[in-house]
């Protein structure tokens, strides 16, 4: 915790001010050193000392602000176009789904909570962002091989594609984003989001 807490993560945008990534402290001080950073939002959340300069004997500091955007051209088309992936690793599924089972409603700890295909596997579904909901165990079981009409178990909520700004949200372990990075993300989010 206190580590992350010194070394936080930097958001990364493009220039037109998209999220692309999270890039860690030594990475984001490697754009500073290069020149490569447009702009960058947010109080400063780490230092890194460089080395001593030939002509002072200072020694160089890089000040780090926790949102940077790195110049050069526009990414936007290729990162509009291309969908967050659903990994299979499920921290961000359940995140978007707010450790909520879609049937019963529970909140649950992500242990006591499985992937969900609403058209199962068996029936053809795919393991997509639009088919896939957080579910606890007893109501995947009970769901089983059918759908939520086959079952009558009806969504309590509709899954839905994350946006990029969510996705960065997603992909950071719950808590882990600065505030300033909170803020920044929050306002690209969509109005159905239920990161808001
Ligand atoms: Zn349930």
């Amino acid at each position: 915790m206190r580590r992350w807490f010194v070394r936080p993560a930097v958001l990364k945008l493009d220039i037109s001010g998209i999220p692309e990534a999270w890039v860690n402290v030594e990475e984001a001080a490697h754009y500073y050193a290069t020149d490569s950073v447009a702009y960058c939002y947010g109080d400063i959340c780490a230092s890194l000392r460089g080395g001593f300069s030939r002509l002072n004997a200072r020694r160089s500091q890089i000040d780090i602000h926790p949102i940077i955007a790195i110049k050069g051209q526009s990414a936007a088309g290729k990162l509009l176009k291309s969908q967050p992936r659903l990994t299979r690793f499920n921290t961000k599924l359940f995140q978007r789904d707010r450790f909520t089972c879609a049937y019963c409603g529970g909140h649950y700890e992500a242990r006591s909570l499985e992937r969900e295909h609403i058209v199962p596997f068996a029936q053809g579904g795919k393991d997509t962002w639009m088919n896939v909901v957080a579910a606890c165990r007893p109501c995947n079981q009970r769901k089983a091989n059918r759908t939520p009409e086959q079952a009558r178990m009806p969504l309590l909520y509709v899954p839905y594609v994350p946006t990029r700004w969510e996705d960065m949200i997603l992909q950071m372990r719950q808590g882990h984003v600065l505030g300033d990075q909170m803020e920044f993300l929050r306002a690209g989010l969509p109005p159905h989001s239920r990161l808001v």
